[in-house]
């Protein structure tokens, strides 16, 4: 099992971890700051710095079959770290911090938009999610509007976490019809945005809404009868 810092804290770009499982397919470290893949955003690159200097280039993260444990994927032919070795892990903060906001935008997007939504993911500074808006008309220009007005509010964007009693006493909190919220661990992440919105996410959040900086809507797609594609794009920051 991992300790997953990112939960915690978001913008730690390194840490310091010692390997557990080094494999041509994955590393694994008992502490680490990079978010595996999911919840339809993919996962962190960056590197391993090893105990003599050498750097391993890190080109994806997934959970490994347990569900629990991390796995870092080496590049292809690079030469692995001994087991029980100490390590400086570290994100390529660039590219997850886009990520961040983009993702942030998400769920500002539910906002503006409240219906199901029945999937999504999360790109380089862009984002889509997927509704079912029944017959309710979604217009572009309005939809980016509402959206830029939450992203001026700067809301702060904080998590707690809460027991999985309390979110299957609460079934409304969950937007996603298609991505059920890991529980059996008996807890939850909860993502709170002030005065906003409140959802179950395992996803990595910028602290308040500005940091999103300017959203367009770069397109809305009819997907079925009463399902509607959103993408988003965001501005450089
Ligand atoms: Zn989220």
């Amino acid at each position: 099992m991992t300790q997953a810092l990112f939960r915690e804290d978001a913008y730690q770009a390194e840490t310091e971890a010692t390997v557990l499982l080094s494999e041509p397919h994955g590393v694994a470290l008992d502490r680490t700051v990079f978010y595996p893949q999911g919840g339809g955003q993919s996962g962190d690159q960056g590197t391993l710095e090893l105990e003599d200097g050498t750097v391993l280039p890190i080109v994806n993260t997934v959970y490994d079959s347990d569900r629990a444990t991390i796995l870092h994927v080496p590049a292809e032919g690079a030469a692995l770290p001994r087991l029980a070795m100490r390590v400086i892990a570290r994100i390529d903060w660039e590219r997850r911090y886009k990520r961040m906001r983009a993702h942030t935008a998400l769920h500002l997007l539910s906002v503006v938009a409240p219906y199901p939504v029945t999937g999504g993911s999360v790109g380089d500074a862009d984002g889509r999610l997927d509704f079912d808006s029944g017959e309710a008309p979604l217009d572009k220009a309005d939809i980016e509007r509402r959206l830029n007005a939450l992203i001026a509010l700067d809301a702060a964007v904080s998590h707690r976490w809460i027991a999985d009693a309390e979110l299957e006493a609460n079934p409304s909190l969950i937007k996603t019809m298609s991505v059920k919220p890991p529980m059996g661990t008996g807890r939850v992440r909860l993502i709170a945005i002030e005065g906003l919105d409140l959802q179950p996410c395992g996803g990595t959040h910028v602290a308040r809404t500005g940091e999103i900086g300017r959203a367009s809507v770069t397109g809305i797609e009819k997907k079925g009868k009463i399902n509607r594609r959103v993408r988003i794009a965001l501005g450089s920051a």
